[in-house]
Parts: C-alpha cells; structure tokens; sequence
C-alpha cells in the first residue's frame, strides 16, 4: 500500500488593466512584442516602483474566496537571481509576509488546506529559434509580460491523487474566474502550476525523495505528469533504486517527464526586503470593501438555480461549474421558457459537442434564441425530439437557425393522420407475420412497427399519433 502526497503551487495572473509596478498595459496578447514596456518592467537603474491598487484589491478577493487570512500587514522583498527574463536580476515578490496565509478549497467534501497566498511580478518572456538540438541560433525576450502582477497560491501536501489534483486546479480557475480575478487561461499562461509529489510505503514507511514538476500548462497534463511521476516514483522505491530530491520537467508528446535539475543545483536568492516599496498595510476598511464586490458564487447560484428555475441538484452544479455556462443557461431560458428543457439540452447535446470540438462557451456559434426556437417546434409537433437531437450538431457547427434548417431539409414532422395512416397500413401489410406474432400476443413487436414507421419517414412521423394508429390497427378484429 502506497500513499501519494502532493502539493501544489499556482501562478496565476491578475486581471489588472496596468502592471503591478508601473502603468504600462497588461494586455500582452493584442500588443506586438515590446511594445508595452517602460524604463521599470524593463529594470532600469535608478527607476522606482509604485505598487498597483487593482492588484493588492484582486489578492484580497482571492483570499476571501479561498478562506483565508488577510495579513493587514505584508511585505515585498527582493528574490535575486540572474535570468535574461529577469532584467533587474532580481524579482520581486512576498517571501517573508504574504498577504493571505491560511486558506482551504472544498474537494468531494474534503478541504485542500492553502498555506499561503503572495504578490509577485511575472518576467519577460524567451523564444527560441532554431532546432533545440544543435545550438540555438537565436533567442527573443518579450517584455510585455514583464512585472504582470501574479497570485502565488501555495497548497499543503493534502492532495492525494492525481485526478485530486486536477480536480483543485479546475475548481480554482472556476472560482478565480467567477470572482473576476483571472481568466485563469491556462493555455496562454494565466495560470500555471509546479506540483510536489512524494510516495510512502505505508507497510514499512519507507519514503520516495521529493520531485517538483515545473510548469505544468494544462489540467489534463497535471493529471497526466503525476500519474507518470507517481508510477516511476513507486517502482524506484520497490527496486530500492536510489533516488535524488530533483525538479523535472513534462513533456506532453512523449507523456514523460524529465530530469532538469537537482537539489544540489538550487540556489540561494538571499531574500531581502525590497528598499523601495513601503510594508503594505491593509484597514478593515478597505478589506470590508473588497468583501462587499464579491459577486455570486457558485454554490449560491447553483442554489438559486434550484430555486428560481426548480431544476434537480444534479443540473443546477453541472450549470453553474462555470460561469460563462451559467451565463448561457439563463439567456438560454429566457428565450425558450422552460428552464428544464434548456438544462437537458446543455447537459446533453451542447456539452457533448463543446467536448468534442475542444470549444470554449465565449465563441459559441449557436445563439441562445435557438433554443427558443426548438422548444417552439417541438411544442407544436413540427419536429419530434429524435429530429431534434439529429439538428443539434449541425447547429452548434454552423450556427443555422434551426428552422432553417428543418425547412431546408424538409425535416418537418409528419403530422397529418391520414397520411400516417396510409404509410401504417401499407406496412402491416408488408409484414404478415409479425402481425399475426402480435396477434398471438408478442405485444413487444409494437417497437418493431414503430421502428418500421420511423424508417420509411426518415424519423418524421409524429411519434404518439403513431402509436396511436399502430394500436388502433394492431387491436382491430
Ligand atoms: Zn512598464
């Protein structure tokens, strides 16, 4: 018996308009590189950083969300190191006094415990060119991510599986997108995670050395290291290979990681406090305000959901695990006024779709009128739900409305009774024998007649009135 330990450590930018020291813009994905960039993010002697407010307010969110305590009095200091991302060869961060320490998130009922939550800046960012094998011919620094103001979010080892893990950072992203504190984009480096993973061989304690993973960029690769982490870890301990305490990093095509550095490379920053911003002191004034702009959460909306829409437990958690699905559930509604008819809709066909295609809510092709529409076409018998169902993914593809595309393709139920009629009556002629099997009482063969129906009007007919005829003639004599 093996029990895995695993902490977490999280980068997250914060969704400042400006940088956390100067004022240049934060929007480094709309901007050509350098050009947001002013003599402060780019290190220049002599230049002093101002602290940016908008940060300090979003760190303080994060902490209440996440239950933590604010520190009313917190600290920056100097982390030295040389790197060329790194212009003033120092970063600076909150290494002595974070501003939240403490914190937990809910898991299944079991809480995650934070440890501590800081204030940094984020560094430039390096391209290289060239193959990676040979020497590099060329590298590029990028400075516009340069003093971005980050949330370092650091967890105690409580998490105890890989899966667990992938589960904490979903719920964190969704819960630092709900409160508007980042976009929490893990694919363009919103938000970032290192992982800490150890084994213990709970029958004679033996203990695996401790391996970080670094800069981990999906949730799916979160799982996917660990798992791979976990499994070398426990085979190591059972070959009683010796192992050293080491920081490897994961590549995502070989599902593999690998060695990038030892413990006995680890550098001292020789921490200090930062001579050029004053301690930060928080009021209760100010911490009561930022308490107040928190809007509704998730497990609240989901119990409003319940309320307002009397949608099942089940439904209600599943729209409301994100924000922007919440969002498209209720403009949803709106228009097709059936809040149970939305739900399935989402829960099923959208969200199989938005799988299937890697989709995310915001470019959605298909309109939330559409389900006004549809609801509208089932209620007046113009399509059946197997019609419905068909559509959908033609919809979500092309974003056609759906009476579009039920007039294009001439998908409108057949309604009309003798009409059905006659198509009915042609196929128990066609099948004597079943007829007389369901005479002799196999009622199970209505299925089969339905299906029958179903095939010569491509899915059209009117389900009940064909169930309907079918008895009515089945029954006669
Ligand atoms: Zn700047």
């Amino acid at each position: 018996m093996y029990k895995t330990i695993i902490g977490l450590e999280i980068h997250t930018q914060l969704l400042t308009k400006t940088k956390a020291f100067c004022s240049c813009s934060t929007d480094h994905f709309n901007s050509i590189p350098n050009q947001n960039i002013c003599p402060i993010c780019t290190g220049h002697p002599g230049t002093l950083p101002a602290l940016n407010e908008e940060a300090v307010k979003l760190a303080v969110k994060a902490g209440l969300i996440f239950n933590g305590t604010i520190n009313k009095f917190s600290r920056f200091d100097r982390k030295n190191y040389f790197y060329p991302d790194l212009a003033k060869n120092y970063q600076i961060t909150q290494h002595f006094f974070p501003i939240v320490s403490n914190g937990y998130i809910t898991i299944e009922g079991k809480k995650i415990r934070i440890k501590r939550m800081h204030l940094e800046e984020d560094t430039a960012k390096m391209f290289h060119e060239g193959d990676q094998i040979s020497t590099a011919q060329e590298s590029f620094l990028d400075f516009n991510r340069s003093g971005i103001p980050l949330l370092e979010i650091v967890t105690e080892p409580d998490i105890e599986s890989p899966s667990e893990a992938r589960m904490f950072m979903e719920k964190l992203r969704n819960l630092l997108r709900y409160a508007e504190i980042s976009t929490g984009d893990m694919e363009k480096g919103a938000l970032r995670c290192d992982a800490n993973i150890s084994i213990v061989n709970l029958e004679n304690n033996q203990t695996s050395k401790r391996v970080e993973i670094k800069n981990i960029n999906s949730f799916k690769f979160v799982e996917k290291a660990l798992e791979f982490e976990q499994e070398r870890l426990i085979k190591n301990l059972e070959a009683n290979i010796k192992m050293i305490q080491e920081t490897r990093g994961w590549d995502s095509t070989r599902k593999e990681t690998f060695p990038m550095r030892t413990k006995e490379d680890d550098v001292d920053y020789r921490y200090f406090p930062e001579p050029d911003l004053p301690p930060l002191i928080l009021t209760d004034e100010f911490i009561d305000h930022i308490r107040s702009t928190i809007t509704e959460m998730p497990e609240e909306k989901a119990k409003r959901f319940m309320i307002q829409y009397d949608l099942p437990q089940y439904d209600a958690e599943i729209l409301t695990s994100d924000k922007e699905l919440a969002d498209f559930f209720e403009k949803c509604v709106k228009h097709a006024k059936d809040a149970k008819f939305v739900s399935n809709l989402i829960m099923t066909d959208l969200l199989r779709e938005l799988k299937e295609n890697d989709d995310e809510i915001e470019n959605l092709k298909i309109k939330p009128e559409f389900f006004g529409e549809l609801k509208e076409l089932m209620d007046s018998n113009k399509i059946s739900s197997k019609i419905l169902k068909d559509i959908f993914p033609e919809i979500y593809k092309t974003g056609k409305s759906p009476k579009d595309i039920v007039k294009e393709k001439g998908l409108e139920q057949i309604d009309d009774e003798s009409e059905l009629r006659k198509i009915i009556e042609e196929i128990i002629k066609e099948n004597p024998e079943e007829v007389e099997k369901y005479k002799n009482g196999k009622k199970k063969l209505l299925g089969f007649f339905v299906g029958e129906v179903m095939k010569k009007t491509k899915g059209k007919a009117n389900p009940q009135k064909t169930n309907e005829i079918l008895l009515e003639l089945l029954e006669k004599e």
